[in-house]
Parts: structure tokens; sequence; C-alpha cells
């Protein structure tokens, strides 16, 4: 029987704890273990617990950075061999970067150890940069400790803490020069999803010189016919969006409803951005509405409801009219209800009592003078840029058209762009992200949700702004400057091309008509079927004013319709 040193890790609940001296001796003992094995082999301490006086979360993270020719699959067995864990799952580190767990008693105590073996130069030198940068900064440790206790402090979990971290060290990382070299053109980017947003994602992305990859169900989706390569699968098949990521330098996607165990596996293997996290705060209303809560951001009042009794006593506590809404899977106003007075209560329960079991979001319905938006980029080292505000007009919960910008009272636009901005930084975005908001009389906001990719509001930005948010958003997953966010003329219009008449195979007509206007431009999904109120594409128009911009984008989309045979 081997002889195991290493114990099992011992689970202690979350908190900033102060640096404890121990870590330095258990990293030296983990070193002398597997140098007894293999001498060629370094473990290094990393992380917090390796920075002197650095209170941290009480974990000793180790690493080994194993020359280019190393056995992996030799060194696993090492490890296990000592007692160390893989954690396991889908979620777990791949076997080529692996992460292993365990403890070691020192001082009476059994502390718990994180070793991470990390071929990638890039990635070490990294690691390396950041301990040594905490340890010759007394300022850089202070303001670390600042994010640390915050983080805590306030976060609904574990996750927010690690997260809220890796903005600082990137932050810090750039700041020295050491920052992630960008993905280059001649890279592949994956997207997770193929609709409109992907193809216009990888058309934009092809203008620059990238390769793109998606993974979506359909094999004719619309961004299908513009990626060089597409795998077929849905959105929540772990295995399929590892395939995704094994072809891929870095990965997207384009729409919130993908499942969080795919993009925390593509997260062990590649970077995905905007991120998990950033995923994880905005697929589920409730955990947007507490993740903005935390915040102090203000949204409509909001009650989480799962039975009808629930849904009776929350009616009561916020007052008619309110809004019902799924937390999961909605869109273009999807898995929603409206309830108008009491007599309505029990006809939403009845509609929504199959999506209870995810939890409900019941809300007042607000009266608001406007909708807006705001479609802001955030870049690796976490400089925000948005884009001016967007007015949206929405029908029965669809978007119909935008403009830009959006007229409002003189304050709007600062507080917008300041509720933006604290948004983007809290998600830790990396890559473009939306907030819907509404403003009310009186010019106080409020936010209705959050998108954490490219937006349909954002569309005008293909001719009315220097760079697309399609650009932008690539441009920011790929470490590269984001780009002007400037308009190219006084005002900018999108409308939708909505379909109509029942489903059957989609064949447009007018775009010789609508083009007649040579300030338009007709955007098409290349949607193989179409139907009511189905999102087939969208006009723009660019001019000297708002209004004249609309007059014109509504002009030329009236032109457009659906042939009628089948
Ligand atoms: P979706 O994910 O389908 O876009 P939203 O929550 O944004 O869902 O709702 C769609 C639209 O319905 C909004 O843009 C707005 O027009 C209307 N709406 C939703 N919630 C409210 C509310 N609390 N008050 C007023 N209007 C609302
Ligand atoms: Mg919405």
């Amino acid at each position: 029987m081997p002889d195991r040193p290493i114990t099992t890790y011992p689970q202690r609940p979350l908190a900033v704890r102060p640096s404890d001296p121990r870590a330095v001796t258990v990293a030296a003992r983990v070193d002398a273990l597997v140098r007894a094995r293999r001498p060629d082999l370094a473990v290094v301490h990393i992380g917090s617990s390796a920075v002197p006086d650095l209170p941290g979360k009480g974990v000793v993270d180790l690493g080994i950075h194993p020359p280019p020719d190393t056995d992996l699959a030799a060194l696993r067995d090492l490890l296990a061999d000592l007692g160390f864990q893989r954690t396991t799952g889908a979620a777990a580190f791949p076997d080529s970067r692996p992460l292993f767990i365990g403890g070691l008693e020192e001082g009476g105590e059994v502390l718990p150890i994180h070793l991470h073996v990390i071929p990638d130069a890039g990635e070490w030198h990294r690691q390396i940069v950041f301990r040594d940068q905490l340890r010759a900064d007394a300022d850089l440790r202070a303001r670390y400790i600042a994010v640390k206790e915050d983080a805590v402090g306030t976060a609904p979990s574990g996750l927010q803490y690690s997260f809220r971290k890796t903005a600082f060290i990137r932050g810090a990382l750039d700041a020295a020069g050491a920052a992630e070299p960008p993905i280059l053109p001649g890279s592949t980017i994956g997207i997770l999803g193929g609709g409109q947003l992907g193809r216009m994602l990888a058309l934009a992305a092809h203008a620059m010189g990238y390769r793109i990859t998606i993974l979506d169900p359909d094999p004719a989706c619309p961004a299908a016919a513009v990626a060089d390569e597409q795998i077929v699968g849905r959105y929540d098949d772990v295995a399929a969006a590892l395939r995704l990521a094994d072809r891929s330098d870095v990965v997207t996607y384009e729409l919130e409803h993908v499942s969080a165990e795919a993009v925390r596996a593509v997260d062990n293997v590649r970077p995905i951005r905007p991120g998990l996290f950033t995923l994880l705060m905005t697929q589920d209303r409730l955990a947007e509405r507490r993740f903005l809560a935390d915040l102090g951001v203000p949204t409509a009042e909001w009650r989480e409801v799962r039975s009808r009794e629930e849904l009776v006593a929350g009616a009561k506590a916020l007052g008619f009219p309110l809004r019902l809404k799924a937390s999961v899977g909605g869109y273009d106003g999807r898995s929603q209800v409206r309830i108008e007075g009491a007599g309505e209560v029990d006809a939403a329960w009845t509609a929504l009592a199959p999506r209870a079991v995810d939890g409900l979001l019941l809300e007042r319905e607000l009266a608001f003078e406007q909708e807006i938006s705001v479609v802001v980029a955030r870049d690796l080292a976490g400089r925000n840029a948005p884009y001016p505000v967007v007015r949206n007009r929405h029908d029965a919960g669809i978007l119909v058209e935008s403009i830009a910008p959006a007229p409002g009272p003189r304050t709007m636009v600062p507080q917008a762009f300041a509720l933006a901005d604290r948004i983007a930084t809290a998600l830790d975005a990396v890559g473009v992200v939306t907030i819907e908001m509404f403003q009310l009389p009186g010019a106080q906001l409020a936010v209705n949700e959050l998108a954490p990719r490219v937006h349909n509001s954002g569309h005008w930005t293909l001719e009315g702004a220097r760079t697309s948010q399609f650009e932008q958003h690539i441009r920011a997953i790929c470490g590269l400057p984001l780009g002007s966010v400037e308009m190219t003329a006084q005002g900018a219009a999108m409308v939708n091309l909505l379909g109509s008449g029942p489903e059957r195979t989609a064949r447009v007509l007018g775009a010789e008509v609508a083009l007649r206007d040579p300030a338009a431009s007709v955007h098409l999904y290349d949607k193989r079927r179409v139907f009511e109120r189905r999102k087939m594409g969208h006009v723009t128009v660019v001019a000297d004013s708002t209004g004249e911009a609309l007059r014109r984008a509504r002009t030329a989309a009236a032109a457009i319709m659906w042939a009628d045979e089948p």
C-alpha cells in the first residue's frame, strides 16, 4: 500500500482569514514530498498564502509548471499516490491542466491545498508575476484586501469572490506589462449559438481575419452559412461544447440560454467571454435581481414566487398592475404575463405554474416615460466603453424599433452610463453586455434586465457607429483595443423586420423597394422559416436627426414582405 501523506480536503466556510505562516511550511513539505519521487519537478507556492501578511481564503495554492516533454499522466498518478484528489464532473479542470485538492496537517490543523498543474508558460508567468507584485507592493496588497473583503461581504456565493478577484488581477497584470497576450487574427473564435447575433458576430470576425466555429443544433441556423465550421449539438451538450472549445482559441456565447454546465466546462480549458460569472448572473432573472439588489441598482419592486400562495401574497404586497415572469428561458416577451388586477391572478398562475419550480419573478409594472438601453463593451483590463443611449419601442414584449441617441432629460445619459459602468464592472464582463432600463417620470431610472451579449437594440451600430457592437465584442474578447463608439451621423434608427402570417418557407420580397432610399441598409438573417413576429432581419438608417432616420427606416422596412406560398 502506497504511503499517502496528503489527506482529504477540509471544507471550511468562505471567509477572509489572516495570513497563516503555516502555509509556507505546508508548501515546503509538499515540495519535498514531490521532489523525493521526482527531483526534476518543483512545487511552487503561489496565490495569496504565498504573500507574507496578505489575508486570503486560507487555501494553500501550489503550482507545478512541468517541462514541455513531461508525461502528464505519470505526474497525475504520482500526485494521486501522494493522496491528492482530482475534482470531478463536467466542470472539473481538464487532464491537460489538472487541479488537485488535498489537506496536510500542520500545527494541529489540516490546511486545505489546491495544487495546480500549469503547463502553459503564459499562465505560469502571470501567476508568478502577480504573486511577486503583491510581495513587493504594499499599496497593491491593501487594494487587493479591500476587493476581497468587499466580495466576501456582498457575495451570494464563493463564485463571486473568485470572479471579483480575477478582474483585479487582470488589471494589476496589465499595469505590470504582463497582460494576457491578445488573440490575434488568424485565430479561431468559438460561438455557442448560431442565431442572428452569432451570424453578425461571425461576419464582423471574418472581416478582421478570424475563423469561426459555431455550436448550434440546427444545421441551417442563421450563422451556419457564414461560419467556417459548425458543431451540430444542443446548447446544453457539455461534450459538444468541449469539442467547440477544443477547436477554438477563445469562446463566446450569443444567447444566455446556454447551459451553465457547458460554459463552466469550457471555462476550464479556454477563455470564455464575457464570462461564466456574467452568464450565471444574467441567465436567471431571480439571480439577476439579487445581483442588482446587492449592487444597490434600482429596479421595479419584486418578489420571488414559487407557489400560488406566494403569488397571492406577493400581489397583495406589491399592488397591481404586475408582471409575472419565468426566471429562465424567456425572451421577446415570451414566458411572462401581465396581471392587471386580482381577477387575473389565477389565470397568470395557471399559465406559469409549470415554470414555478425554477422560481418566478413577480414585479410591479412600471409606468415609464420611455425604455432605453445601454450597450457597453468592457475590455480585458476592465475599461468600459458605452455606446450612446438608445430609445427602444416594444410591442407586446418584442423590440420593434430603436433610435440613437435617445432623447430625454439632461441627467439621463450620465445616470444611465454610471449604472452601466457599475454593472459591467461588477459582472466582470469581457465583451459587450447590454442593460435595459426604464426612464420613469421625473428622470429616475430603473433597470429592467441585463443581457450578457450584443443586443437587438445595438444593431444600429452596424452603420451608425464607427465600430459596430459586433466588431467591438470581437475586439474585446480577443484582448484587442476597443474601437470608437462615436456615431457616424447625428441620428440613427433601426426597425426590426418581423415575420407575419402562418409558418411557411421564408422568401423575402421588396428589398429592391426598401433600398431605393440610399441611406437604408437591409440586414436579413437567412432564416429558412417565417412565422408571425419572428425576427427575420432589420433595417438601419443614419441621417441628420433621429426623427429623419426613424421616418426613413420605417418607410424602408414597410416595403419588406414575406411571400405567401408555402
Ligand atoms: P424579455 O426577456 O422577453 O425581453 P423583459 O422583461 O425585457 O423580457 O420584458 C419585455 C418587455 O415587456 C419590456 O421591454 C417592457 O416593454 C415590458 N415590461 C417588462 N417588465 C415590465 C415592467 N415591470 N413594467 C413595465 N413594462 C415591462
Ligand atoms: Mg428585454
